[in-house]
C-alpha cells in the first residue's frame, strides 16, 4: 500500500502558462485528501483522474490568496456534480471558517439561481469546517492525519499535515520557515512536500515587493535541512519562485543536496512519486 503524492500546481502567485497555483494531492486507501487549492487546481485533478465528488477532504496550510484562489471552485463544482448532498469537509488554521463563510455569502447568488432553476437540486453547497491547531485531526477515513503548527509570519497562524497510512508517512508542509514545530511534525516521516523559493536569486531582485518574501519561505537548502533532521528518504520542492528555467530543474536538486542525502524531486504539475510499497 503506497501513498502517492500528485503535485497539481507547482507554480507561484505569479501566473504561469504552464504551473497551476499551489496544490498537492495525497492519495492512499482509495481516498484523496487535497492540500490547497491554487489557480486550476480543478483542471489539475481532471488530468488526474479525481473529481471533486471523489475529494475526502481539502485541508488548507493557510489563508494566503494563492493557496485558496480556486476553492469557491471546489466547493461550488463538488455540489453540482453530486446528486444528493454531499458534504465537503474542509480543514484549516483557525480563521478558514470565517473566510469559507464569506466564500459562500460571495457565491449566494448562484446559489438562488441553481436551486430556483434545477427541480433536483433543492439544498446548498454542504461544507463543514474543522479548524485545526495541532494533533489528530479526525475525519473518520482510514488515512490518519496529524496537523502541526508552521511558522509563515506574519501569516499566522499557519499548519503543515501529515499523512499516515500503511506504515508510510508524508508530510505536506506549506510555506514555512523552518521551525521547531514543523520538525516535530516530520519526526520519523518518510517523505516531505515542502514549497520553496530561491532566496540566491530573490536577494538580486531590487523590488521590495520580492524582498519581502525571503523571510517567510524556505529555500531548497532550509527544506532539505529540515528532511535532513527528520530523518526522511524523499524530499519534494513545490512553489517554484521564480519558475525553474528551461533545464535548470537540476539546480534546485543541488541546492537541496547540500543539506539532504536522500531522494529529491523537483517536478512539472501532475509529477506524482509513490512512497512505500514494493
Ligand atoms: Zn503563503
Amino acid at each position: 500500500m503506497t501513498i502517492d503524492i500528485t503535485l497539481l500546481g507547482t507554480g507561484s502567485p505569479i501566473p504561469s502558462p504552464d504551473r497551476a497555483g499551489p496544490a498537492t494531492l495525497i492519495s492512499a486507501e482509495g481516498e484523496h485528501y487535497l492540500v490547497d487549492a491554487g489557480r486550476g487546481v480543478l483542471m489539475r485533478m481532471a488530468a488526474a483522474g479525481v473529481g471533486a465528488p471523489q475529494l475526502s477532504a481539502v485541508l488548507l496550510t493557510h489563508l494566503h490568496s494563492d493557496h485558496i484562489t480556486d476553492l469557491n471552485d471546489v466547493i461550488t463544482t463538488r455540489w453540482v456534480m453530486t446528486f444528493e448532498p454531499t458534504p465537503l469537509t474542509i480543514v484549516g488554521p483557525v480563521g478558514t471558517q470565517h473566510v469559507v463563510d464569506h466564500l459562500l455569502a460571495s457565491l449566494a447568488p448562484d446559489i438562488a439561481y441553481r436551486t430556483a432553476h434545477h427541480g433536483d437540486l433543492n439544498h446548498e453547497p454542504p461544507v463543514h469546517v474543522i479548524e485545526v491547531e495541532s494533533g489528530r485531526v479526525e475525519l473518520g477515513g482510514s488515512v490518519a492525519i496529524i496537523a502541526g503548527a508552521t511558522d509563515h509570519k506574519p501569516v499566522e497562524p499557519s499548519v503543515g499535515f501529515r499523512f499516515e497510512s500503511g506504515g508510510n508517512s508524508v508530510v505536506v508542509a506549506g510555506d514555512t520557515i523552518p521551525c521547531e514545530s514543523l520538525d516535530a511534525l516530520c519526526a520519523g516521516a518518510d517523505a516531505l512536500v515542502h514549497t520553496v523559493i530561491r532566496k540566491d536569486i530573490i536577494a538580486n531582485v531590487p523590488l521590495q515587493r520580492m524582498l519581502d518574501t525571503l523571510d517567510y519561505h524556505s529555500s531548497p537548502a532550509e527544506a532539505g535541512a529540515t528532511a535532513n533532521r527528520a530523518g526522511m528518504t524523499t524530499l519534494v520542492l513545490t512553489h517554484y519562485v521564480p519558475a525553474i528555467a528551461p533545464g535548470g530543474e537540476q539546480e534546485w536538486v543541488d541546492l537541496a543536496a547540500t543539506e539532504f542525502t536522500g531522494k529529491i524531486e523537483v517536478g512539472n504539475d501532475l509529477h506524482r512519486i509513490s512512497i512505500g510499497g514494493f
